[in-house]
């Protein structure tokens, strides 16, 4: 195809071009991209977990972010909700708006969706293509063992609380990215990948399935996904922000309150947040890290304690917090 063809590209072109590719074969898809339904196979003795993320051009990502960068954040984003139920991913569906067929923005779009995709063993089984401002949906769909798979409503009182890494970085790595913050050359880099690549924490949400009491991944920031495990569960949180584990990449490059508020309060950090009794081992692994940062009480409602004393954060807009 000459460079004029592929801008005229048809719909069926385009899927067959960039995404059927994406569609590796497995055990499970009977019938992959290409009909009216895929036909799939679920695991036997095993719950679907299926859940949907939509990300549209200037809310979720910038205006003319790299097209591959927008394909990795959108696998990554939408695998992390089935981390945090302790899903195995098994397949993805797309639906796409395009303003217009850019060749040179599919071709990156579809290497870096796919690059994520394959990494978690997960394949493309359908779709659908629309023209419009540029949104990008995609719904990911897991298999999980029905009694195992990590709930927000199982914490109980006494429950230490844990996340799976550094909390802060999509604050820091949006104020890089908006040109508020310029932090130094080794910082860019790491916040630019943990904003368009936020690792999703599959290994861990699947050691965890069955051994956690709780878990959710954090999108909103965690005081407000903490708050959803302690309103599901009927309980309350203290908070020690000492433990918080937030990156020497940054932090000293901003004031320690700042640093503080971002890895409270910000967003799309994509980390696990669960609960675990405290007589239960925690499981063990070099793939993955767990620092315990609190533990859920029995008076509902959030509390922050920086070296025993108690804080209050401004959360702007998350009133119920304490
Ligand atoms: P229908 O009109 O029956 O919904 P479409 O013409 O929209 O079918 O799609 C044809 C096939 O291509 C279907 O199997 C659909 O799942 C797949 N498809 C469409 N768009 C995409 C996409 N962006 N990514 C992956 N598969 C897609
Ligand atoms: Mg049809």
């Amino acid at each position: 195809m000459n460079a004029k063809d592929k801008e005229n590209m048809s719909e069926f072109a385009l899927i067959q071009r960039y995404f059927k590719t994406l569609s590796e074969p497995a055990a499970s898809v009977l019938l992959g991209i290409g009909d009216d339904c895929a036909l799939l196979t679920p695991p036997v003795g095993c719950a679907l977990a299926v859940s949907i993320d939509t990300q549209v051009e200037g809310v979720h990502f910038p205006h003319n972010a790299p097209a591959e960068q927008v394909g990795r954040r959108v696998a990554c984003c939408a695998l992390s909700d089935l981390a945090a139920m302790g899903a195995q991913p098994l397949w993805a569906t797309l639906a796409l708006t395009l303003p217009q067929v850019d060749s040179a923005w599919l071709e990156a779009f579809s290497r870096g969706l796919g690059a994520i995709l394959k990494r978690f063993h997960t394949t493309l089984i359908g779709g659908d293509t629309t023209q419009g401002p540029l949104a990008i949906t995609l719904q990911v769909h897991g298999s999980v063992a029905p009694d195992q798979a990590l709930r927000r409503s199982g914490a109980q009182v006494g429950d230490v609380i844990y996340v799976t890494g550094c909390l802060g970085d999509g604050a820091a790595a949006l104020a890089y990215l908006q040109g508020k913050f310029q932090p130094e050359d080794a910082a860019c880099t790491y916040l630019t990948e943990r904003f368009y690549a936020p690792e999703p924490q599959i290994s861990a949400g699947h050691a965890l399935a069955g051994v956690a009491s709780s878990a959710i991944d954090i999108s909103d920031g965690l005081l407000a996904d903490l708050t959803h495990i302690s309103e599901a569960s009927g309980l309350g949180a203290t908070i020690y922000i000492e433990a918080l584990p937030i990156s020497p990449l940054w932090c000293n490059q901003v004031e320690p309150t700042q640093a503080q508020h971002w890895a409270l309060t910000g967003g799309d950090d994509y980390q696990l947040c669960f609960t675990l009794a405290p007589e239960r081992q925690l499981p063990q692994s070099q793939a993955w890290q767990a620092y315990p940062i609190g533990v859920i009480t029995q008076t509902p409602g959030i509390i922050i304690l920086n070296h025993g004393q108690p804080v209050h954060i401004n959360t702007g807009g998350y009133e119920h917090f304490r």
